[in-house]
């Protein structure tokens, strides 16, 4: 992965394949569009069943050149123990002042996995502290102008979904990427299923955002802010 500079767009998740599975797409489609992207894992995946994390981080690397991804690095917060500590946001708040981004994917906040629920919060807050002029950190300070959150995981209804028709595929291949974690074997074999049922798994949530939009397949998102409209008549997704 090449060094930091300013980036368009950066996804924050507690785990690697997070993103690929909530906003890959979306990712993927914005560095098709020329858009400078980048991923903030924030553990390394030491507590994954399978695989070693020299195997993750390998894989990850993988997965984000599938993606487009300009530039990604996993931070060294225990995995299953992502915790909203001061040195924690710290961390993502220096990442944050290095990288610039000017959007700033976050999980949603609310989420059957612990891990995934404190990120959303310590990315808020890290995004928050990294634009306080008065906070050393030997990074000039910056402050994403905009907050997404990627809902995938969440059972909510989104504020807006990305159309990832054109990506879904390529999606699919960067997850599959994680080998270890998603390979057929015998053992283990329920708890991962095997690359036919994740794709269908995933086309069916795709399909089910793609739908409320009259698209294909989507991500979904959750944004905090009301909308703002210029022409009523740009707006998309047909009513009636
Ligand atoms: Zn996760």
């Amino acid at each position: 992965m090449p060094e930091a500079a300013s980036f368009d767009i950066l996804a924050i998740a507690a785990h690697r394949d997070d993103v690929e599975q909530t906003c890959g797409g979306t990712l993927l489609k914005m560095a098709e569009c020329g858009r400078r992207t980048a991923i903030l894992d924030l553990t390394q995946g030491e507590m994954g069943t399978r695989g070693t994390i020299e195997d993750r981080a390998r894989e990850a690397d993988e997965a984000a050149r599938i993606l487009r991804v300009g530039w990604r690095r996993a931070l060294d917060i225990p995995d299953g123990r992502v915790e909203n500590t001061y040195d924690n946001r710290l961390k993502i708040a220096r990442m944050i002042r290095e990288l610039r981004p000017r959007v700033l994917i976050l999980p949603y906040w609310q989420a059957r996995h612990p891990d995934h629920a404190t990120a959303s919060m310590l990315g808020y807050e890290a995004a928050f502290l990294a634009g306080l002029a008065k906070l050393d950190l030997g990074v000039p300070p910056h402050r994403p102008y905009k907050i997404v959150y990627a809902s995938l995981y969440a059972d909510v209804r989104p504020t807006f979904v990305v159309d990832i028709s054109a990506q879904f595929d390529t999606r699919f291949a960067a997850l599959m990427a994680y080998r270890s974690q998603y390979q057929d074997r015998e053992q283990g074999s329920k708890l991962f299923p095997r690359e036919a049922e994740i794709r269908e798994r995933l086309a069916a949530m795709a399909g089910f955002y793609g739908l409320l939009a009259g698209v294909r397949y989507a991500e979904p998102f959750v944004q905090k802010e009301v909308g703002l409209v210029e022409d009523l008549l740009a707006i998309p997704v047909q009513s009636i």
